[in-house]
């Protein structure tokens, strides 16, 4: 399905990440999710490819290419492992663009080459254990101490933080509510705690930690835009950072997708392939039509933000959408593979896994309903 949306180039990228997503992830995608395992070595031949900082310019050593090309390579990623694509959606749409959106030229140049090729990780702290959906009510401080900020605070749920150089760390630098935040670029080894990784659900070839700052101090010259911005480029960041989740939701619906068309070829009851029951064929068809309208949501909405137009609600509808049909098309798949379904054995069951997510991280789907609900009602969507 290739409507309009992609030039020649998107087409051209698409056939570079399918392939590498073909041979270097889906064959050992069920063996690094059942170790735990981030494939970091996999992650890193990325960077050659221009997959770490695919909408950075190419003077930063990106790839210079827009949030569309983000879409297609998130998609694939996910499409053979959903785990690997949050790695990558998180090195370029919460590391790499807000230090573009908002860095001085001497962080662009100091960080963004090394993001591109791999040899630094970056995560994004914003997460706390009592501030998720209610992100200005954040209680980790950063107070003014000569010529820079002392950090202290815990950061939860932080992916590739097990390995992250680089951290994107929003503190609370004035009063409460949200002009009291600002962001701050903050290396590894300056006294971050990291946890073990939190067991989770899925995703398990990502990483999620908790960070505990106590006493980290850093320079003025690492304050990420101006004080008291953080809070609007925390969510100027997730604006875009959204688009790359339905990205990734379209993946692993499209994996969904094509693991139950397949096997609903093959197996065999009643005298024939289970494909000619309509009761297998329908609920198969109805994913395959959501997908493409997920997938155009999805598009419109990196089209949007490559325009340089507000693209927060499109993005918000593009998640909200394109996550449901991801769990759907998980449910569908793991139905259509009866017990199969449930084993190990195929992919479904993680496929199963993995969707859910999608629901949650980057504002759950209530905060995607919230952010439409208020284009639509104006203030008085508001509380
Ligand atoms: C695997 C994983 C990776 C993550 N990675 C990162 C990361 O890299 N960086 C980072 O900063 N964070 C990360 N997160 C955190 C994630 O973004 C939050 O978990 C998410 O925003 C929800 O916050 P919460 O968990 O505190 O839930 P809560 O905010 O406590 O919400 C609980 C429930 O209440 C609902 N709710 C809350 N407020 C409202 C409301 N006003 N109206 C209706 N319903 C509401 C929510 O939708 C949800 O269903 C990650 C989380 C996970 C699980």
């Amino acid at each position: 399905m290739t409507p309009g949306f992609l030039t020649q180039v998107h087409h051209d990228i698409r056939e570079v990440v399918r392939a590498f997503a073909h041979g270097e992830i889906a064959p050992y995608a069920a063996e690094w999710n059942a170790a735990h395992q981030v494939p970091l070595a996999t992650i890193r031949a990325m960077g050659p490819l221009g997959f770490l900082a695919v909408a950075v310019p190419e003077e930063f050593g990106g790839s210079g290419l827009d949030a569309l090309s983000l879409c297609v390579i998130v998609e694939e990623i996910a499409r053979a492992d959903a785990g690997t694509s949050t790695v990558i959606a998180v090195q370029n749409g919460l590391v790499g663009a807000p230090i573009l959106r908002a860095g001085t030229p001497a962080q662009q140049h100091n960080w963004l080459p090394r993001l591109a090729c791999g040899e630094v990780f970056g995560a994004y702290a914003l997460t706390e254990p009592d501030a998720g959906s209610d992100t200005a009510a954040l209680r980790t401080t950063a107070r003014a101490d000569g010529d820079g900020w002392v950090i202290n605070g815990t950061k939860q749920w932080i992916t590739n933080g097990g390995f992250a150089d680089l951290f994107v760390v929003f503190a609370r630098t004035g009063g409460p509510g949200a002009k009291g935040v600002s962001a701050f670029l903050v290396e590894k080894g300056s006294g971050i705690s990291v946890s073990n990784e939190i067991p989770k659900m899925g995703l398990h070839t990502s990483s999620t930690v908790e960070l505990v700052f106590e006493d980290v101090v850093v320079g003025n010259e690492q304050m990420l835009g101006a004080p008291g911005q953080g809070l609007a480029l925390a969510l100027a960041t997730l604006d875009g950072g959204r688009i790359t989740i339905a990205a990734q939701a379209c993946g692993i619906a499209q994996a969904a997708l094509d693991l139950a068309v397949e096997y609903a070829g093959t197996r065999m009851a009643f005298g024939g392939p289970i494909a000619k029951f309509q009761g297998v064929q329908f609920p198969i068809s109805d994913i395959a039509a959501k997908l493409d309208a997920a997938r155009l949501l999805t598009w419109q909405a990196a089209v949007l933000r490559d325009a340089g137009q507000p693209h927060g609600i499109a993005g918000a509808k593009a998640k909200l959408f394109a996550s449901s049909v991801a769990v759907e098309a998980a449910n569908v798949a793991v139905q259509t593979l009866g017990g199969y379904g449930y084993s190990a054995e195929y992919p479904a069951e993680r496929y199963y896994r993995d969707a859910k997510i999608t629901e949650i991280y980057e504002g759950t789907s209530q905060i995607q309903r919230i952010v439409i609900a208020r284009d639509l009602f104006g203030d008085s969507a508001r509380g």
